[in-house]
């Protein structure tokens, strides 16, 4: 069985980031979230699980761990926010209320060519976002 530390560790291997204490304390925070979640948020909850984390600390391993791909960056109210996804290509499907978000898998990007290719485009991101309204949300609104 592998332990969750040393799935953490085997990620920031394979990002080509040597897995320190603040990178995998960092991946564990943000491990099974479905909001995406700002510096200023995991900062104040690390701090007030007793955690000793400076602000900068937080942001700039965020920060680091974005760049290699290993978080998605989401901006919500014009500000960053980051989310551990699964492995593999898929959309987003994001909620503008709450801010869930879903992750719909689709390796081959089948609708994706299938657009480009009608409008004679080369679309090059798989990190698509789709934005509407989540179900719980959606039938909030209705009652
Ligand atoms: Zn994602
Ligand atoms: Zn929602």
């Amino acid at each position: 069985m592998t332990s969750a530390l040393d799935e953490t560790t085997a990620q920031l291997r394979a990002a080509g980031l040597s897995p320190t204490r603040r990178r995998r304390l960092v991946l564990e925070a943000l491990d099974r979230r479905p909001r995406p979640v700002g510096a200023h948020e995991l900062y104040v909850e690390l701090t007030q699980q007793g955690t000793p984390v400076g602000m900068s600390t937080v942001y700039r391993t965020l920060t680091a761990l974005a760049a290699k791909g290993l978080l998605h960056v989401f901006v919500r109210d014009g500000e960053t926010h980051y989310r551990l996804c699964a492995a593999g290509r898929h959309y987003h499907l994001v909620c503008r209320r709450c801010g869930l978000v879903v992750e719909h898998v689709d390796e081959d990007e089948g609708w994706l060519k299938r657009i480009a290719r009608e409008a004679d485009f080369e679309a090059d991101s798989p990190e698509t976002e789709i934005h509407g309204v989540c179900g719980p949300c959606h039938r909030a609104l209705k009652s």
